[in-house]
C-alpha cells in the first residue's frame, strides 16, 4: 500500500455548491477538490528512474515552465475510467488494472517511465477514497477518473523527457449521451486519426487534436461522431474518435475490428467480447469493410451498430454518413442485443447486476 502525503484542500466546495453540481455534472466540467500528482525523475533510454513521493493536493492550476517539453512534443498519454456508487454507498471502479497495463502500453510507445501498476490503483483509490462525496448516485452517474502523464522537463532538445509528472484528476459525470438513442456517424474521408506504426493504440493526447478536424466536419453535417477507416486495408473499419465499434449479424455473430495497431484496445471492447460469448455468441476479431457494412444492411443480414467506451458504455448507431452515401435506415432504432448488452454492463458496473467475471474493484 503506497503511502501518501496529503494537502487538504483549504478551500473545498461547499456541500450545497456540490450538490449543484452532482444533480446536473455534465461531462468534465466540474473537479472533485483534490488531485494526485507524482513526478518521475530518470532516463527511459537508460531504464533509470525513480517514482518520487506520491502526494494529494488541492485541485488547482500546475505551475509551468513555458519551455517543458509536453508543450512543444507533445510527450503526454492519459486514461478515463468511471467509479461507480453502489446502493450500498461503497465505490467501485471497472477493471482499474486494465487501465493500468494500457497505461504502460502507451508509455512504452512515448517513450514514457512505467508507472508499477500498484502505484496507478493507489492513486485511483486514495483520490477517490479522499473525494468520495464527489461521486454522484444519480441514474447513469459516476465518478470519471483522468488518470495523465505529462513531460514536464524543461528542455527544448527533442529527445525523452527526463521528467515527467503522473496526476489524477476526477470529474463527476452525467450521462454522455442521451439515454440510448441512435447517433448518426460521419465516415471520415479526407482525414486519419492513425496510421501502421502511428500512435493509434496509444492513449496519446495527439491522436485526439488530430481526429478533431474530423470531428468538426461531422458535427457540420449533423452527425456527434466520426468513424475512421484504414485506407491501407482496403477501407477497413477502424474505431470512433473515441470508442469501438461492433457490429450484430442476424446468426448470433457480433463483428468487431481486429486489433491493428492503429486502434485503440478499449476495455469496454473487451468486456463486451466477453459477455457477448457468455451468452453464446460466435464472436469474431476481423477486419470488416466498408463494403461489408453496406452490403450488410442492404440484405438485412446486419441487423444493429453499435458503439462502445468508458464514457458512453454502449451507444446504438443510427446512420452511417458520407460525401456520397448513407448506409441505415433513417428511422434507426436501438437494437435489442444492443440495449441487452448495454443493461447487462451497466448493471454490472453499478452492482444491480452479479459481478460474475470480478471485474469490480
Ligand atoms: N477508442 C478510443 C480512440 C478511445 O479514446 C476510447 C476511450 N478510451 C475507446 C476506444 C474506448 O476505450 P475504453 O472502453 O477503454 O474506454
Amino acid at each position: 500500500m503506497t503511502t501518501f502525503s496529503t494537502t487538504p484542500n483549504p478551500n473545498p466546495a461547499s456541500p450545497q455548491r456540490r450538490q449543484e453540481i452532482l444533480d446536473a455534472p455534465g461531462f468534465g466540467q466540474y473537479f472533485t477538490d483534490h488531485m494526485v500528482q507524482i513526478q518521475w525523475r530518470g532516463n527511459v533510454e537508460a531504464g533509470t528512474g525513480e517514482w518520487e513521493q506520491p502526494q494529494v493536493l488541492p485541485y488547482g492550476p500546475l505551475s509551468m515552465d513555458p519551455a517543458s517539453a509536453v508543450l512543444h512534443y507533445g510527450q503526454e498519454i492519459f486514461e478515463g475510467l468511471k467509479a461507480y456508487k453502489h446502493g450500498d454507498g461503497s465505490v467501485w471502479t471497472f477493471r482499474p488494472e486494465k487501465n493500468a497495463a494500457r497505461i504502460n502500453r502507451s508509455a512504452r510507445r512515448m517513450a514514457m517511465p512505467a508507472l508499477p501498476e500498484e502505484l496507478f490503483l493507489d492513486s485511483l483509490k486514495e483520490l477517490v477514497s479522499r473525494d468520495k462525496d464527489w461521486v454522484p448516485t444519480g441514474d447513469g452517474q459516476s465518478l470519471y477518473l483522468r488518470p495523465f502523464m505529462i513531460a514536464n522537463e524543461v528542455f527544448l532538445g527533442v529527445r525523452a523527457a527526463r521528467e515527467v509528472l503522473f496526476s489524477v484528476i476526477a470529474s463527476p459525470a452525467g450521462n454522455y449521451f442521451g439515454e440510448g438513442t441512435a447517433v448518426d456517424i460521419w465516415l471520415s474521408k479526407n482525414w486519419a486519426r492513425a496510421g501502421h506504426g502511428g500512435t493509434g493504440n496509444a492513449k496519446c493526447g495527439g491522436n485526439y487534436a488530430a481526429s478533431l478536424i474530423a470531428q468538426m466536419e461531422g458535427d457540420a453535417h449533423g452527425c456527434q461522431q466520426v468513424i475512421f477507416t484504414d485506407p491501407q486495408r482496403g477501407n477497413a473499419i477502424e474505431e470512433l474518435g473515441g470508442m469501438n465499434v461492433f457490429f450484430v449479424f442476424d446468426d448470433n455473430t457480433l463483428v468487431t475490428p481486429e486489433l491493428t495497431g492503429t486502434i485503440l484496445e478499449g476495455v469496454t471492447r473487451d468486456s463486451i467480447i466477453q459477455l457477448a460469448k457468455d451468452r453464446g455468441m460466435t464472436v469474431q476479431e476481423r477486419a470488416f469493410t466498408l463494403d461489408e457494412w453496406r452490403d450488410g444492411v442492404n440484405s438485412g443480414r446486419l441487423t444493429e451498430v453499435f458503439a462502445c467506451g468508458t464514457a458512453a458504455a454502449i451507444s446504438p448507431v443510427g446512420r452511417l454518413i458520407s460525401d456520397t452515401e448513407v448506409i441505415g435506415p433513417d428511422d434507426a432504432r436501438p437494437g435489442e442485443i444492443t440495449m441487452s448488452l448495454r443493461k447487462e454492463l451497466l448493471d454490472i458496473q453499478t452492482g444491480r447486476g452479479e459481478d460474475r467475471h470480478g471485474w469490480l474493484t
